[in-house]
């Protein structure tokens, strides 16, 4: 578990429910969850659980600090535990496959938007859309069978 996440909750003026607990400890497990996916987890010991119980747990993470969210897919956002390491993903268009860089291969870029518009970048919140090295190729391949 996250060093003194308790006291994290309690210095926040929140209370330590079972279900906070559990959803963060869900969270930490799953690594990266939809709030789906952190229900169908925290339901494997807490059935009363619902989706709404879910999503507000989270928000109150979120705001002390516990958990974050990035955009992944189009719909709900994927949420990690703050101790994981800052990073990206890109998000293969062709295949769909998500992988993870570490945050420090854009900080050319968060420094330039840093110095040019003096805009801080949270870098990890959004997603890098594109093609994996796999689909580039295997078009390669593809379009080499149909050369000869
Ligand atoms: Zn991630
Ligand atoms: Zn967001
Ligand atoms: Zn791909």
């Amino acid at each position: 578990m996250i060093v003194d996440w308790d006291r994290r909750l309690r210095e926040h003026g929140f209370r330590i429910t079972p279900q906070r607990q559990l959803v963060l400890e869900a969270v930490e497990r799953l690594r990266h969850g939809t709030p789906e996916e952190i229900l169908v987890e925290v339901q494997r010991t807490a059935s009363g659980v619902n989706l709404s119980t879910v999503y507000r747990t989270l928000e109150v993470l979120e705001d002390v600090g516990l958990v974050t969210h990035a955009h992944i897919g189009h719909g709900a956002p994927t949420y990690h535990a703050v101790d994981e390491h800052m990073h990206i993903h890109l998000v293969c268009d062709l295949c769909s496959k998500v992988s993870s860089v570490p945050a420090e291969v854009a900080s050319d870029f968060v420094a330039s938007l840093k110095a040019g518009h003096g805009f801080v970048t949270d870098i990890s919140h959004v997603s890098i859309h594109g093609w994996c090295v796999e689909c580039i190729e295997a078009s390669r391949a593809d379009a080499e069978a149909n050369i000869q």
